[in-house]
């Protein structure tokens, strides 16, 4: 008889575990980029201040935006890692070429991550200062670049003031790398309004919630697409 009892409280005691774990998934659904590795690749820092405006440099404002988004990113499950974190460069004193080697240690570290993709965060200049809008840059090394860039850049129409498209790119960092990724110029540090909502937490927060949106697409699009060519549906 006890063992009889032992048993239905046994049954019992699963059928609530199972009812929990149910009521779970429904108040906490799966995040929409977990088990996704992320790097944000700051442009510039240190002895390469990247453009500038008299004091303000494009160096700090990739910086203040990467850390937004690595929040924003997180907040969605995503792994993320951050290529550097404070105002430095990644060259060693005996690289020849600076520059060049302080690109090299950034590929390195996007594929030591082993990312599923990485994001170059940059500001942009133009001789005249009425040139203005955010924009994608990608390389065709890979062709799911191409399609982060637009999903990125479809964003950026529909949340921030750009009429600007993707660019196609030939730049040592991103022609040396398979890992998806792309660079996105976030404004023009020459155009005074830009200038001014480049600095604002709110503008970046913005930035940084349209290019998470364009990443979570990416993965649908992308997930989906490989699911089908594998004939798994
Ligand atoms: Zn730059």
């Amino acid at each position: 008889m006890i063992r009889k009892y032992k048993v239905l409280f046994l049954i019992m005691f699963i059928v609530l575990l199972m009812s929990l774990q149910f009521v779970d998934a429904k108040i906490k659904p799966k995040k929409t980029l977990t088990g996704k590795v992320i790097t944000i690749d700051a442009g510039h820092g240190g002895r390469d201040a990247g453009t500038s405006y008299g004091n303000l440099y494009e160096k700090d404002l990739n910086l203040e935006i990467s850390k937004v988004l690595k929040k924003v990113l997180k907040s969605k499950g995503a792994t993320v890692y951050m290529i550097r974190e404070d105002d430095s460069d990644l060259s060693s004193k005996w690289d020849n070429a600076k520059k060049r080697g302080d690109l090299y240690r950034r590929i390195l570290k996007i594929q030591e991550n082993k990312s599923d993709l990485y994001l170059s965060i940059h500001i942009n200049y133009h001789y005249y200062s009425s040139v203005s809008g955010a924009e994608v840059l990608y390389h065709p090394i890979n062709p799911d670049n191409l399609v982060l860039a637009e999903s990125i850049m479809d964003e950026f129409k529909s949340n921030l003031n750009t009429d600007r498209k993707v660019i196609k790119t030939n730049l040592y960092l991103y022609s040396n790398t398979r890992v998806p990724g792309v660079l996105i110029e976030c404004g023009f540090i020459s155009n005074p309004n830009e200038r001014y909502l480049l600095q604002k937490e709110s503008y970046q927060e913005k930035l940084a919630k349209s290019i998470t949106r364009g990443v979570e697409n990416y993965f649908k699009e992308i997930d989906l697409w490989y699911t089908f060519s594998r004939g798994r549906i």
